[in-house]
């Protein structure tokens, strides 16, 4: 973006370098576990020579954070930040946060700022993708719906048996729900599911002609099909640009001050204006994926966050660099991912494909 903004990618950047670092180190240790990803144990050696690795990878982020964060967020947060998150690093972060906040952001700035996050966080995680396995638009759909309290690693790990035995929306409708009910079971609210699953399949059937719609309007009129899982299908499944607002997306965007609302459709619509509609969909990824693995709900990895000094919540973690390492979770913790077959681009980047259902939990899941 402008000039003013000059330094802050500069010293972002080597945060973001350290955290490719360790997506390196996640590529040695991953691809020892890799092939073996069926075996937790296997995973968990790996698991464990990538974070040792990853361990010095993760320097250059509190350097970000700690080193010159001065004018980088003097510039793109507010008033003089830079003595105060010096001490933020230090010890009292609290100030820092405060001092942020008495000075408004202006609206130019606070675009700037967002805009840069988003690239920054495009350098973090290149291989950026959506977290739940499927092959066309109808399992993305069934395993969006899943995916509501529970993980996608959970979700993933289930849907191969429900899908192989029922691939179409015809074949679903017409299932026995006993038996959908004991395939999905391990995703947890199992009846519940089941009824929307095959609600939506027989939708699918009657009024669609077994095809999923691509439009939002045809979407929420399915049972158990908001606006957020249509997002998820209309940019996934469609190229469709959309803003999925999730837990971890509400949580970040909130902790950035890109917006103070809370309710999913007002942020959605907030965050929207902030970036252009091309993004919505990719950025949606990003701050979905670094709020997995680094920006935590209840322990922030704040110390080895690449975007620390353009974070207006900086030291509402654990700020202590050797700490916050132990933090980090799936790749970026040298851990297994959530798709049991991601995209050729996480691989390559070293990350490791999830164990299918009965294999030994990897350690780095939850969030
Ligand atoms: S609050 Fe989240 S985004 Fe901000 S510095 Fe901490 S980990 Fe990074």
């Amino acid at each position: 973006m402008g000039e003013q903004a000059s330094t802050a990618p500069e010293k972002a950047a080597k945060g973001v370098k350290g955290a490719r670092g360790a997506g390196g180190a996640a590529a040695s240790g991953g691809k020892g576990a890799g092939g073996a990803a069926g075996s937790g144990g296997a995973a968990g050696s790996g698991g464990k020579r990538a974070a040792a690795k990853k361990t010095g990878a993760a320097k250059p982020a509190t350097e970000a954070a700690a080193a010159k964060p001065a004018k980088s967020v003097k510039k793109a947060a507010a008033a003089k930040p830079a003595k105060s998150v010096k001490k933020a690093a230090a010890a009292k972060p609290a100030k820092s946060v405060k001092k942020t906040a008495a000075k408004p952001e202006s609206r130019t700035a606070l675009v700037r700022r967002a805009r840069r996050i988003n690239r920054e966080l495009a350098e973090v995680y290149p291989y950026a993708h959506p977290e739940l396995d499927f092959e066309n638009p109808f399992q993305l759909l069934v395993a969006t719906v899943l995916s509501a309290q529970t993980t996608d690693l959970r979700v993933n790990q289930t849907t191969p048996a429900l899908f192989a035995k029922h691939p179409t929306p015809e074949d679903l409708a017409a299932a026995n729900p006993e038996d959908v009910e004991e395939l999905i079971r391990p995703t947890g609210f199992f009846r519940a599911k089941t009824k929307s699953i095959m609600g939506l399949a027989a939708a699918l059937r009657d009024e669609f002609g077994g095809e999923v719609p691509g439009r939002l309007e045809d979407l929420v009129k399915l049972p158990g099909v908001g606006r957020k899982t249509a997002f998820v299908v209309m940019g996934n499944a469609f190229g469709r640009p959309g803003i999925t607002v999730d837990t971890h997306f509400g949580r970040l965007v909130r902790r950035w001050k890109w917006t103070e609302e809370t309710d999913p459709d007002k942020v959605e619509k907030a965050v929207g204006e902030l970036f252009p509609k091309s993004d919505w969909t990719m950025l949606s990824h990003r701050v979905i994926f670094h709020g997995r693995r680094i920006c935590h709900a209840r322990k922030p990895a704040c110390g080895a966050c690449p975007i620390a000094p353009l974070c207006p919540a900086y030291g509402e973690g654990e700020t202590d660099p050797e700490k916050a390492k132990k933090l980090l979770k799936y790749e970026k913790g040298g851990f297994p991912g959530q798709r049991l077959k991601p995209p050729q681009s996480y691989l390559d980047a070293g990350g490791v494909p999830a164990p299918p259902l009965g294999a030994t939990a990897p350690p780095a899941t939850g969030e």
